[in-house]
């Protein structure tokens, strides 16, 4: 049985970030992306706080730098479906296969909160969606993009360059940064609405989807080619089974089980952040798959 010293699963900037490092020591890693290489950051419209870009950069022209530094670096286009542990090893079952390996890098991201409090109709599911890096290409299109955080806004920011764009809040609090709200608020075709709940979606002939809402100002509706849920996201998690989830900590503490990125940093999930914690998890597989022996180096490279 072929047994992988390491296996990543994801190829967001964590996962990513973890399989160049780990190239840098020698280790070649099984790595499994189950969308395409890059994660959440094909969504981001200006990243400003990614250092080394001082005019800011977009997602996906990020991606692209990534991409061409982990050149040569081979991730298989497969889900894993279920991660378990047993017997000192670890399995990852894909659709194609199950590979055993002795350490773990999980750099799988969040998945999004999904809209509850009304029902979505068949005919529109494929119109309501929770990223935006599908609509990119969209022009002349009416999209609700509901929440208040900085998704929200970059999203809308985003969008509005070749579309109208109204952001419904359903409360008060903005939770994006100011900076996001004045930037937004000089776009002439992206308005916002707070106190705006939405109570059902219906098709209409000849309108297609109209986002029925109530407001102080009493019912709305909107007509809406997209509506865009940017309402929180949680751990993607739901491959790991109990075997791994119940000594997660042991697993943890001997460095073989790595948790990196937003699928562990709660509120702190930024790129910065999960390139960080993919760079430190390789290194600490390193340390351990080598001993200490270069414990007093200056820079372990
Ligand atoms: C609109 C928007 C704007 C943003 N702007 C900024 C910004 O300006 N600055 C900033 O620093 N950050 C920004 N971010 C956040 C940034 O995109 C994330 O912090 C970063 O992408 C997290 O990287 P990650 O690798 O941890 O997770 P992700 O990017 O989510 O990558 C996880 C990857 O794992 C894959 N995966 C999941 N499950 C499996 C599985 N079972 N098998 C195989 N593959 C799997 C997914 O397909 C995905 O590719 C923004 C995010 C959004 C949505």
């Amino acid at each position: 049985m072929h047994v992988d010293e390491v296996l990543i699963i994801g190829a967001g900037p964590a996962g990513m970030a973890a399989a160049l490092q780990l190239k840098r020591y020698g280790i070649t890693p099984r790595h499994f992306e189950k969308a395409r290489p890059g994660g959440l950051l094909w969504n981001a419209n200006c990243v400003e706080n990614y250092p080394g870009f001082p005019q800011g950069i977009s997602g996906p022209d990020l991606v692209h730098t990534f991409i061409e530094q982990i050149k040569g670096i081979e991730i298989a286009p497969e889900p894993v479906i279920e991660l378990s542990w047993q017997q000192e090893l670890f399995f990852a079952r894909t659709p194609s296969n199950t590979y055993p390996a002795r350490k773990v890098i999980i750099a799988s991201g969040t998945r999004p909160c999904l809209f509850t409090g009304f029902p979505i109709p068949d005919e529109l599911s494929p119109n309501v969606v929770y990223e935006v890096a599908g609509l990119l290409n969209e022009e002349g299109k009416n999209i609700v993009i509901v929440g208040s955080s900085d998704a929200a806004f970059d999203y809308a920011l985003n969008l509005s360059r070749k579309n109208t764009v109204i952001i419904l809040n359903r409360g008060e609090r903005l939770k994006c940064l100011p900076l996001l709200w004045d930037r937004a608020q000089a776009v002439q075709n992206l308005s916002y609405r707070s106190n705006t709940v939405i109570k059902k979606l219906l098709v209409r002939p000849g309108s297609g989807m109209i986002v029925e809402c109530s407001s102080p100002q009493g019912p709305a509706e909107y007509q809406a080619d997209y509506l865009v849920g940017a309402i929180g996201r949680e751990p993607l998690l739901d491959f790991v089974s109990a075997s791994v989830t119940e000594q997660a900590a042991d697993l943890e503490n001997r460095g073989i089980l790595h948790l990196v990125g937003d699928v562990k940093n709660g509120i702190f999930r930024q790129t910065a952040i999960a390139v960080g914690d993919g760079i430190r998890a390789a290194m600490r597989i390193h340390q351990i798959t080598e001993g200490s022996a270069h414990e007093s180096d200056c820079f372990h490279r």
